[in-house]
């Protein structure tokens, strides 16, 4: 049972969730089966997560609708196999987390190593739309483009929008 699976059987189950603090509190009025108290005990931190509203203000539920709203628009206006489709579908949920979660620096510092700006070492805009959020130092580019990715990969994990099988 996934953390989202098991966030949608415990009403089912009669068991109530809340944050109480920095812990999940249950109220359940009977004991609700073994496979789900597992499943919350199990998964405690990513649904804690869930139930806490995103830094970007978005639930688990609107990444579900925008991704089944760009599945639609991929597959059918774009005519893609299905896989094609969804590999595209997930990009845009990527592109879209990463739009939704900038990062920033202090001006005049890389947003990879934190070092200043130098005058051999110019720092590039990290986006030609967003001016002012920080930039980058060529060198410290290709590390900080792989971590944003796996930032934004594990954060959809969590919202329930998991990357097609074989890609990562
Ligand atoms: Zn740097």
């Amino acid at each position: 049972m996934s953390a989202v699976v098991a966030l949608e059987a415990a009403p089912a189950a009669g068991v109530e969730l809340a944050l109480d603090g920095d812990d999940l509190a249950l109220k359940a009025a009977s004991a609700p089966p073994a496979a789900v108290l597992d499943a919350l005990y199990r998964h405690k931190a990513e649904i804690m997560v869930l139930l806490r509203p995103a830094e970007d203000g978005w639930s688990a539920e609107d990444w579900q609708v925008f991704f089944d709203e760009r599945a639609g628009f991929v597959e059918f206006d774009g005519g893609l196999p299905h896989a094609e489709a969804e590999a595209q579908t997930f990009a845009c949920c990527v592109a879209e987390w990463l739009h939704r979660n900038p990062e920033r620096s202090p001006a005049g510092h890389c947003l990879g190593c934190g070092d200043r700006e130098h005058a051999h070492d110019p720092l590039l805009p990290y986006s030609t739309e967003c001016h002012g959020q920080g930039g980058l130092h060529s060198r410290c580019w290709p590390a900080w483009y792989e971590a944003r990715q796996t930032k934004a990969v594990s954060a959809l994990a969590v919202m329930g929008i998991s990357a097609p099988v074989g890609r990562k």
